[in-house]
């Protein structure tokens, strides 16, 4: 089993080592897993540090080995619709397993707080943060997956704490995925959001469509941010990915690799 994406204290809002969630990782019986830490950029406040330097991630990972564990090293970029030239910079820091292309921020705010929903429905504040992951996926090239589509639907200040669904963002859903078949980019399916509004980001119905429209590549990630959660509901994304596309995606170097698990 695989989780490819989690956070350690490497991250500005992790707080475990490395080797706390790679142990997590080998009792949850996972076989594989990605570090993938944040490197984010508050649009409106550069003095906001919310990426990790180099230095601290290679003293974190490079001498990390864990018997019977595959330890991929990749980051999660915050993308904005102009920070293209500062992911090219991420990118080219060192040689990556796998980059994770998220959205954090829409119009200048961090959706995960009450200013970015202030003064919007619930429908406009998740419809805005869609058409903004639409400009990024445009403008950006070069990650592997698209970070969890829904995002806001576990977000804090989200007043209805609910599944995002495909039907009610259709048109605006199917243009993104559309756009990242075209670019050879893959998605992630997060299973973050299960425990917090009743669903993976994205939903099933999304990876449905999005193996509708020719895409092939699919990473499942838990996002954890502590080690008790690293591996959390992967078993049971990683079938879900399965049933729908034959095999469950990992990457190494930056290449997708295609795995058939088998489930009792
Ligand atoms: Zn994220
Ligand atoms: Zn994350």
């Amino acid at each position: 089993m695989f989780d490819f994406h989690m956070h350690t204290r490497v991250s500005f809002d992790g707080r475990d080592t490395a080797v706390n969630m790679a142990k997590a990782a080998q009792n949850a019986g996972l076989c594989e897993i990605c570090f993938t830490d944040h490197m984010d950029y508050d649009p409106l406040d550069p003095n906001h540090k919310l990426h990790f330097e180099l230095a601290d991630y290679i003293n974190e990972y490079d001498d990390l080995e864990v018997p019977g564990l595959t330890i991929r090293r990749g980051f999660e970029f915050g993308m904005l619709p102009d920070n293209r030239d500062q992911f090219l910079q991420d990118v080219s820091l060192r040689s990556w397993d796998f980059v994770i292309g998220s959205l954090h921020f829409v119009d200048g705010l961090d959706v995960y707080y009450p200013r970015y929903w202030e003064g919007k429905t619930p429908y406009q504040a998740i419809l805005r943060s869609f058409e903004d992951t639409l400009q990024c996926v445009k403008n950006h090239d070069g990650f592997d997956v698209l970070g969890h589509l829904t995002y806001l639907g576990k977000c804090d200040a989200n007043p209805e704490k609910k599944p995002i669904l495909y039907r009610d963002y259709r048109e605006v859903a199917d243009e993104i995925m559309k756009i990242l078949v075209d670019k050879g980019i893959g998605m992630e399916f997060n299973t973050s959001g299960l425990d917090r509004c009743g669903d993976y980001l994205p939903g099933v119905e999304y990876l449905r469509r999005f193996k509708e429209l020719g895409g092939e590549i699919v990473t499942v990630g838990s996002d954890a941010h502590h080690a008790d959660r690293v591996g959390q509901y992967c078993a049971e994304g990683c079938k879900i990915v399965q049933d729908i596309f034959g095999y469950v995606c990992t990457f190494d170097h930056r290449k997708p690799r295609f795995h058939t698990l088998k489930f009792l």
